[in-house]
């Protein structure tokens, strides 16, 4: 297979090592006969590779142990519901950061369970910066303060926690969750969707400290109940077996990689390459203010407008494909998660280069 240069924001590009690997144990998963595909998820080889998955991402974040680790179907928008669900505990209002396109479904959805208090919103940058943090206006008594530490939308991103006391702190790491060290123990809850960074659509990752659970809304779902889940190992039903299987390779790889200091100056390196580029010409500029760029998704504009069409199509023919910006703004977006190889970036900064040159 002549492989491309992928730069979707999800499902993204996997790292060829865990697509070979992948590819190897189809045809038999140890001496079992039978692909992880077919594997029983009550059997002891699958329950092996769930709690390999799960003591691999422990390791990476260093989780401590009074946090549960659950992996669960749904993605991302099956925890914007569950999260309220859970951690709503019979408070007044959550709180939440608005700071583009993700926020606001997340907001859309824990509105359905009370009221939600909007602490800050980068509305009126048209989300192309966060409000400073000394502007929220975070209710103290707020069952929670939720924000979304990547827009994969956007292209803005927190680089450090925001300081909220002692109101628990929840955190949509979607689209960067394992990109860079965090300090989980600064977090009631951290989630996520598994196909930027941990493989496959469908399945989220949740991390939640223990003494926050089980005071759920009387009318949660058992497969949302994240005590039920932890007590059942997230087998309240039959987990999707192959996207945690496909996690957990993604695991492995990035231990291989040396963990998440290393893939953080991988990734530092990359978005400081494309930032670069999109600065350093008169053709291509990002709306995203520098300070809180992110490094996973970086969308830009073409001075000519009419120009990206063509920009996208000879992208394409040089192998670098679904550079499209999301249908809501347009433009171009170059996703760059963890299994974005720099030679990637590097080519298409040369074709950014070139194409300047040729029609800028
Ligand atoms: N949050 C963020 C930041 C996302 O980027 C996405 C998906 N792109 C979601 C939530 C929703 O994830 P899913 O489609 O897996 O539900």
């Amino acid at each position: 297979m002549t492989r491309v240069y992928n730069f979707s924001p999800g499902p993204a590009a996997l790292p060829n090592a865990v697509l070979e690997k992948a590819r190897e144990e189809l045809e038999g998963w140890r001496a079992t006969g039978m692909s992880p595909m077919e594997l029983s998820h009550r059997g002891k080889e699958f329950i092996s590779i769930a709690e390999k998955a799960e003591a691999d991402l422990r390791e990476l974040l260093a989780v401590p142990k009074h946090y549960k680790v659950l992996f669960l179907a749904g993605g991302a928008s099956g925890q914007f519901a569950a999260v309220p669900m859970n951690l709503w505990r019979g408070r007044r209002t959550a709180s939440y950061v608005s700071t583009g396109y993700w926020s606001e479904k997340a907001i859309a959805e824990a509105r359905l369970f009370g009221e939600v208090q909007i602490a800050a919103s980068g509305k009126e940058s048209n989300f192309t910066t966060i409000p400073p943090r000394a502007t929220w206006r975070v209710d103290p008594d707020a069952a929670y303060l939720h924000y979304t530490a990547n827009e994969t939308i956007g292209g803005v991103e927190f680089h450090a926690p925001p300081e909220v006391g002692d109101v628990p702190l929840v955190a949509d790491m979607s689209s960067n969750i394992l990109s860079r060290p965090v300090d989980v123990t600064q977090y009631a809850l951290i989630y996520g969707s598994a196909q930027k960074n941990l493989g496959l659509a469908g399945l989220a990752v949740v991390i939640v400290r223990e003494d926050l659970i089980g005071h759920a809304w009387p009318g949660t779902p058992s497969i949302f109940d994240y005590p039920q889940q932890a007590d059942e190992r997230s087998m309240v039903n039959t987990p999707p077996t192959y996207a945690v299987y496909m996690a957990g390779l993604m695991l492995e790889w990035l231990k291989e990689q040396g963990g998440l200091k290393a893939i953080e100056v991988h990734n530092i390196r990359k978005a400081t390459k494309l930032y670069a580029a999109i600065d350093g010409s008169s053709l291509y500029s990002s709306p995203v203010d520098p300070a809180v760029r992110s490094r996973m998704n970086a969308p830009f504009h073409l001075a000519d407008h009419t120009l990206e069409k063509a920009f996208l199509e000879e992208a394409k023919e040089a192998g670098l494909v679904t550079l499209e910006g999301h249908r809501s703004v347009g433009g171009v977006r170059a996703s760059v998660y963890n299994a974005m190889p720099e030679e990637g970036v590097d080519a298409l900064v040369s074709f950014m280069r070139d194409f300047e040159k040729r029609r800028g």
